[in-house]
């Protein structure tokens, strides 16, 4: 993909759940609702739940159907990127462009399930085929140490929201929880976080914790061990994920453009890089290219090296 066409949209990325996936950017760098410690993008700049046109429907309207017609192999299309994808108050005329005209593409949105409280977002989002709601605590102090939300938020209207969205919306609901070492894995604050999620009763939930370079270098990364421990409390099965096979051929200039759209908004390892792109040797080049221009770091994690662009915040 190249970024000098592409503003709004970027990947394809390979990830353990969603396979090939194409992402939606509906929102500018880096405005969100929240400013989660945690968060991979850097830190919010623009705290706000203004919900507008944050980027121009008709541009990425063409943007998607010069993309999507091209034969790309995909297994979703994302809602994701630098923001909060709910902010963006023609996410529902997205949606039904994307269900009325490719509709064999699964359309998951990630979302940080804080504007479900207006009725008029929930309905936006309904014909999504897949939501993935983050829910990291379930105690006000938890929550605005954690996820920082915009002074107008509270804990209690996002609870409420996401109650009212599982019973209105009918396709599949996944609860995404993001454990952060000492701020949200105490046995008390995971035995609140269980029983809002049985309130809910999403099909699926799903753990998290760190595993790429975040916003603040203090957080760190679950031990596999009490991963598994919160999986099996909150009564998680292994999921298995089947993967497509990239089948994009691209030039030496696009592979630069697609890195740098990619990891601006999500840090990637040189293996994510090349599943991603379906490329070896021009991934090798491109990063050894970017690293000599001074234009992306490397940072080491548990997990392998990551890759992000220098103008994250
Ligand atoms: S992790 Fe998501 S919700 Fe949290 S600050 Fe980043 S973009 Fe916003």
């Amino acid at each position: 993909m190249n970024n000098e066409t592409y503003k709004y949209i970027f990947g394809p990325v390979t990830s353990r759940r969603l396979g090939i996936s194409l992402g939606i950017d509906l929102i500018p760098y880096k405005t969100c609702s929240l400013d989660c410690i945690y968060c991979e993008c850097g830190r919010t700049s623009d705290s706000t739940i203004e919900i507008k046109e944050h980027i121009p429907f008709e541009g990425l309207k063409d943007e998607l159907t010069t993309y999507l017609n091209s034969n790309i192999k995909l297994d979703a299309i994302t809602f994701a990127g630098s923001g909060e994808p709910t902010l963006h108050n023609r996410i529902g005329d997205v949606i039904a462009f994307l269900k009325e005209n490719y509709s064999e593409f699964k359309v998951v949105l990630l979302t940080n399930s804080t504007l479900f409280h207006h009725a008029y977002v929930r309905d936006r989002v309904i014909g999504a085929d897949t939501i993935i709601a983050s829910f990291d605590a379930a105690s006000e102090n938890v929550f605005k140490k954690l996820n920082r939300p915009h002074k107008d938020l509270t804990l209690f209207k996002m609870k409420e929201g996401l109650l009212k969205l599982r019973e209105e919306y009918q396709n599949e609901m996944i609860l995404e929880v993001f454990i952060v070492p000492g701020v949200n894995d105490s046995d008390d604050e995971l035995k609140k976080i269980k029983i809002f999620a049985d309130s809910l009763g999403p099909e699926s939930i799903q753990v998290n914790s760190m595993d790429r370079p975040g916003t603040c270098d203090w957080v760190k990364s679950v031990s596999k061990e009490r991963l598994k421990e919160i999986e099996t409390f909150f009564g998680i099965d292994s999921m298995k994920f089947n993967h497509l096979k990239s089948t994009k051929n691209i030039s030496c200039k696009d592979i630069i453009s697609e890195i740098l759209s990619t990891i601006r908004r999500r840090p990637c390892t040189k293996s994510d890089l090349k599943k991603m792109t379906g490329q070896n040797t021009g991934v090798e080049k491109a990063l050894e290219k970017l690293i000599s221009e001074d234009k992306i770091v490397l940072k080491k994690m548990p997990r392998g090296d990551f890759y992000y662009t220098k103008d994250r915040g």
